[in-house]
């Protein structure tokens, strides 16, 4: 039996509205609106692209919303206790009040997947499998991991490679010219490729570093990533699971994420908390 967990946590989470299924509307005023945009945005003008930027994030939420549905029909979602749910939004509400980006309303989801996971889609949508639960050992293990979630959110990942892969001008004029269930479905469909294959390995690297910089403003510390990373690499590194296997082929090798943490360790203070680090639950 799975329940959707959003009907579960506090609704600062999730704002008002029901998200799942949501289609872009169009009409032919924004068509012309985003046809103008694109050319004055190649034009380099900069309040466009501030512009811009307003509507891609609206964009986001959207295509996040439908990957989130996808997610949640594919794997199922897991129940956890109210004890449990409270600790994880207690650590991402931490994590979330010291990142950039405080337009993005963002929720964590367990998904009931075979493999230790976790990652990110577009608009703020936060996962974590249960095995991954399981295997965390600490707090600061997972606000690491969290961290580095929350920062491909917040450096625009998923909208960036977008751009990248389709075109700044031909993402608007889809969305905006033609856009239909069918269209989003299509960049929906190019996200999901991306959540499963991995972002670039230069893209796994800042949210690596950025994810780092959260978890110490927000008092956790940055040894949480490198420890969660170690042991992975220890536990699964020469498996031949393939879902295991898959979780390494879609990050850059595991030894340079280290290192790069590590010599970031030493220009990063940890902020003081005003409460300890809640102790991490026994039982998922
Ligand atoms: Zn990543």
């Amino acid at each position: 039996m799975h329940v959707d967990e959003r009907q579960r946590l506090p609704r600062r989470w999730f704002g008002g509205r029901r998200l799942q299924g949501q289609r872009l509307k169009q009409s032919p005023a924004t068509a012309f609106i985003a046809v103008v945009l694109a050319v004055v945005v190649l034009a380099g003008s900069q309040p466009a692209e501030a512009f811009l930027d307003a509507i891609l994030g609206g964009l986001e939420e959207s295509i996040g919303a439908s990957v989130h549905q996808q997610l949640v029909q594919e794997h199922g979602v897991v129940r956890i206790s109210e004890a449990n749910q409270r600790y994880l939004e207690r650590i991402l509400h931490d994590l979330v009040a010291v990142s950039n980006r405080q337009d993005v309303t963002y929720r964590l989801t367990v998904l009931n997947a075979r493999e230790v996971n976790a990652f990110a889609a577009p608009g703020g949508y936060l996962y974590v499998t249960l095995p991954f639960l399981r295997f965390v050992e600490s707090t600061e293990e997972l606000a690491g991991v969290l961290g580095h979630e929350i920062a491909h959110v917040d450096r625009k990942h998923g909208i960036n490679s977008l751009q990248r892969e389709l075109g700044t001008a031909l993402v608007l004029q889809l969305l905006f010219g033609r856009a239909d269930s069918k269209t989003l479905d299509t960049i929906v469909s190019i996200v999901m490729a991306r959540i499963r294959s991995g972002w670039s390995q230069e893209q796994e690297f800042e949210a690596d570093e950025y994810g780092a910089r959260f978890a110490a403003a927000a008092g956790y510390g940055v040894d949480g990533l490198m420890t969660f990373l170690k042991r992975m690499q220890a536990a699964y590194g020469g498996s031949d699971d393939d879902l295991l296997a898959r979780w390494f082929s879609t990050h850059p090798p595991t030894g340079d994420r280290i290192r790069r943490l590590e010599s970031l360790k030493g220009t990063l203070k940890t902020a003081p908390r005003a409460e300890p680090i809640p102790p991490l639950p026994k039982n998922w």
